[in-house]
């Protein structure tokens, strides 16, 4: 009888078995994939290897065995779905760098999976690639595999190759979970899509080189890179039909059940919906601890898309409130045995996830109220396709996201029209890169200069001789640039810090022998070499020259001094507000600084003076800063932050100032003292995306600037107050203010006496028509304002109930009127709107308002005459005389 296994004692057996086999056992590496431009995120156990495996870099033992942390966003469609996907599980593997091969692979996986775990072997199935006749062989005789039970796949299922390099065919293994389990097509067999025979683990033998055009040579280290599913073994040893209902996954399930008040296996639909909330908070949780936030691309899209999934399905099962943050807690509880990080960023993770919750309740609740606003519209009309212009600004607009667009629409047997929507999509990227491109931004990233791969040396000097290795001008790779053109130089060696971590290129010049100059404006790096932006001053410099590059040592300085208040800014974060200030961006120019950290509320002013406090105060202590490199384990020790993505066995850089005040792995440019650094202020905080803030901060000469323009101001304003001094601004200012208010008042009550004896005179004069006091009249050249005009208007009404006023006034052959009727009037049924837009309309213009007060304007002078004269006609035409 088999042993039932827990989830995490399998993960142990594993790691603990291929121990016993010489292997050296590694943590699992962090989510982020590290210097892997191609990878969003890790998906498979050896994708962190990369480098062990091409041989590119030297692995720390031959035999390596992991539990890996997995990403699958391209298997999102079936989860919950098929029984054994998720978008996140957990990897097994064992590793083999040029050591054993194929007979030791197959050895052991047979060995821990029949011996080990004590599944049955009556139920397993190898397969093996088609042409693989040494694994077939092994199979049958060292294992003792009946043949007719091995199946020989085709390329597409035991053949693994990404594009080129090394690659090589796979045996995999299926466990059998009976009929029941399966489609009972009669050729249902190990590959077949179905729930049946469900792959469990994957071999795969990397023995060729591919030369990208279908050529395979022998690698001369062959390599073994397998790969089980913790969660697809532990169902089968749990023999549970699901990899959502193996123990500590179940355990997530259960909490969204009580939350939800839905019963799990109650129907297929609320199923699907329960185990995709379980997946995804399951991958939202791991992302989050291993430094990914939230945001709208790359994988930060890809978390805030599977938090903003369960937040749906949340409300598909008819979950009103906020309840991820809940069930985070349960996946911190049930993971953190294996990741301990877990624990001590719970609150962190919960923070994350409850700022984006909220903040998507809010847009999910307006956009699906437009969406099913369009729903019913297009429903009215029989249409079934949603206009890739109506798609695209729910998404623009009002950030609804795509993908949730097509699931609502599908519910309703609709879709979008997505070949017009990426059209949209595709003219808002032209415009956003012609933005960027206004901005300077400098487009050379995709040049090929066809150099080799050897790194230009970077010395940290003002000055180094050196030489042109390639020159790009005039829109293409060229021997020579001449005076007067922009362009770019790569060269051997450089004195030049290329923009890196935040911090900004270094500028300066780039002098040939001949006297050749070029003034460099921006440097970049590529593939280790470093790209000198700028333009020829003077003469023609040539590939081959020999030249003298100088940094502007001014410029270099200042951007240290900025640098080094960054890390002090950090430290003094951390004590002030809390660990969870983790680093979330930085931007370093000179004297002037930009950092981003994640925190959830504005910082409060003690905060923010405390924290300007704390980075003086170590400025003035003249702190010594050491920078040093070292393996990450060290690294770790001395308490270096931000870890995210570093691998083990890595040599890093380490800046360190004071005995302990902050310690940073860091490769930028630093000054040798914090008391170089100058007073350090800070300009502004506020919010750059949910749940990040940004802190604006000058240092050096920066600082000393705004002094002396804050001083500058204070005694023109001074000046202006008649203060004898700044203090005094204060006192003067409230007396002048005191005068102000006192005048103020007395005009008010002046300009009231005026429009009083103005209204009583034109009410004297009014016509009486009905009962009602009917007054039209026109100021000419007269200093009677719009506001003025107001006044004697509302005067009037107060004065008669029974008035109709109608006045007004030309400027610059401008016409501006206004009708005001009392409440009499109104209740007779004269209208100042309908009286405003009766004038107007003769007069050449336009205007409305309410029966009590209206304006309007109109154009043409010449008929004002004739329009006043309507008033009467109006009103006598209302009162039926
Ligand atoms: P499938 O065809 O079932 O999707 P695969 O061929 O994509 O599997 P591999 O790339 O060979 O799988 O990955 C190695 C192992 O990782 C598989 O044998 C399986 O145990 C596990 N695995 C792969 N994808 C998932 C997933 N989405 N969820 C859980 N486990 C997975
Ligand atoms: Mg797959």
């Amino acid at each position: 009888m088999m042993k039932k296994y827990g989830l995490n004692e399998l993960r142990e057996e594993f790691l603990s078995f291929f121990e016993e086999k010489d292997h050296l056992r590694l943590p699992s590496f962090p989510l982020v994939p590290k210097d892997d431009p191609s990878l969003l995120l890790i998906n498979s156990g050896m994708a962190p290897m990369k480098a062990w495996f091409t041989g590119e870099m030297e692995p720390p033992r031959k035999r390596v065995c992991t539990c890996q942390k997995c990403i699958r966003t391209g298997d999102i469609e079936n989860v919950g779905k098929t029984s054994r996907h998720g978008t996140y599980f957990e990897m097994l593997g064992n590793f083999s760098f040029g050591d054993y091969f194929k007979s030791e692979a197959i050895a052991w996986c047979w060995e821990f999976l029949v011996k080990r775990i004590g599944l049955d072997p009556a139920l397993l199935y190898p397969s093996v690639f088609r042409d693989d006749d040494e694994a077939f062989d092994i199979w049958v005789k060292d294992i003792g595999i009946a043949p007719e039970r091995i199946a020989k796949l085709g390329k597409e299922d035991n053949f693994w190759e990404q594009g080129s390099g090394p690659c090589g065919p796979c045996s995999e293994v299926y466990f059998d979970r009976g009929l029941d389990n399966g489609c009972g097509a009669a050729n249902c067999a190990p590959g077949c899509d179905c729930d049946r025979f469900v792959e469990i683990w994957n071999n795969v033998f990397t023995q060729f080189d591919n030369d990208g055009e279908g050529n395979y040579t022998e690698l001369s280290q062959k390599n073994i890179d397998t790969g089980m599913g913790l969660e697809r073994l532990a169902c089968v040893c749990q023999g549970v039909s699901n990899m959502f209902e193996v123990d500590t996954v179940m355990n997530i399930i259960k909490k969204v059940s009580e939350i939800s008040g839905v019963a799990y296996k109650r129907e297929e639909k609320s199923d699907v919906s329960i185990r995709v909330i379980t997946d995804h908070i399951r991958s939202a949780t791991m992302m989050i601890c291993d430094g990914v936030l939230p945001s709208n691309e790359g994988r930060g899209y890809v978390l805030r898309r599977l938090l903003r999934r369960a937040a749906r399905h949340g409300r598909l099962l008819g979950i009103t409130g906020h309840f991820l943050c809940d069930l985070c807690a349960t996946v911190v509880n049930e993971n953190s045995s294996a990741y301990p990080d877990l624990m001590e960023k719970a609150e962190y993770i919960t923070r994350v996830i409850s700022v984006e919750e909220v903040n998507f309740g809010k847009t999910i609740d307006a956009g699906s109220a437009k969406l099913t606003g369009l729903i019913a519209e297009y429903g009215k009309r029989g249409e079934k396709t949603l206009s890739g212009a109506d798609a695209f600004r729910l998404y623009d607009t009002y950030g609804f996201p795509l993908d949730l667009t097509i699931e609502i629409l599908s519910e309703q047997g609709m879709e979008v029209d997505g070949m017009s929507f990426d059209a949209h999509m595709q003219e808002q990227r032209i415009r956003a890169r012609k933005a960027r491109e206004a901005l300077g931004d400098l487009a050379w990233a995709g040049i090929d200069f066809g150099l080799d791969n050897t790194p230009t040396l970077f010395a940290d000097s003002e000055e180094q001789r050196s030489s042109i290795l390639a020159i790009f001008a005039q829109d293409e790779l060229s021997s020579s640039i001449h005076e007067g053109c922009e362009g770019i130089i790569v060269l051997d060696k450089t004195p030049f810090y290329a923009e890196s971590g935040g911090q900004s290129a270094d500028f300066g010049t780039i002098t040939a022998d001949s006297g050749a100059l070029l003034e460099v404006r921006g440097v970049q790096q590529k593939g280790g070499k470093f790209l000198h932006h700028g333009k020829m001053l003077k003469g023609i410099m040539s590939v081959n020259d020999s030249v003298t590059a100088k940094i502007d040592i001014s410029r270099r300085r200042a951007i240290a001094r900025a640098h080094t208040a960054t890390h002090l800014l950090h430290a003094a974060l951390h004590t002030v507000i809390g660990e969870h200030a983790q680093q979330a961006g930085s931007l370093v120019e000179p004297d002037k600084l930009r950092f981003d950290f994640t925190h959830f509320s504005a910082l409060t002013d003690a905060e923010l003076a405390d924290i300007e406090r704390r980075v003086n105060d170590a400025i003035l202590d003249g702190l010594s800063i050491k920078a040093a490199e070292m393996p990450m384990s060290e690294a770790k020790e001395l308490g270096a932050a931000a870890l995210f993505g570093e691998k083990y066995g890595d040599i890093v850089r380490v800046v360190k100032m004071g005995e302990s005040f902050s310690v940073e792995l860091c490769g930028g440019t630093h000054l040798d003292n914090t008391a170089k650094k100058g007073a350090f202020s800070i300009v502004s905080e506020f919010s750059v995306a949910s749940g990040v803030r940004r802190i604006e901060a000058t240092t050096g000469k920066a600082t000393l600037a705004m002094l002396t323009t804050s001083r500058e101001h204070l005694s023109r304003l001074s000046g202006i107050v008649k203060a004898g001094a700044p203090e005094e601004i204060y006192d003067k200012f409230e007396q002048h203010m005191a005068t102000f208010r006192e005048l103020r008042s007395k005009l008010d009550a002046a300009l009231m006496k005026e429009s009083r004896g103005e209204a009583a005179r034109m009410l004297t004069a009014s016509h009486d028509i009905g009962g009602l006091k009917v007054i039209a009249t026109v100021f000419e050249d007269t200093d009677v304002d719009v506001e003025k005009l107001r006044q004697i208007e509302d005067t009037l009404r107060d004065m008669e109930a029974g008035i109709v006023a109608v006045l007004a006034i030309t400027k610059d052959d401008k016409i501006t009127v206004m009708a005001a009727c009392g409440k009499k009037a109104v209740q007779m049924g004269v209208k100042a709107g309908e009286l405003i837009r009766e004038i107007t309309r003769i007069c050449g213009g336009s205007g409305g308002g309410k029966p009590e007060f209206a304006m309007g304007g109109g154009k043409d002078p010449a008929k004002l005459k004739a329009a006043m004269d309507a008033v009467e006609v109006y009103v006598k035409s209302k009162m039926g005389v």
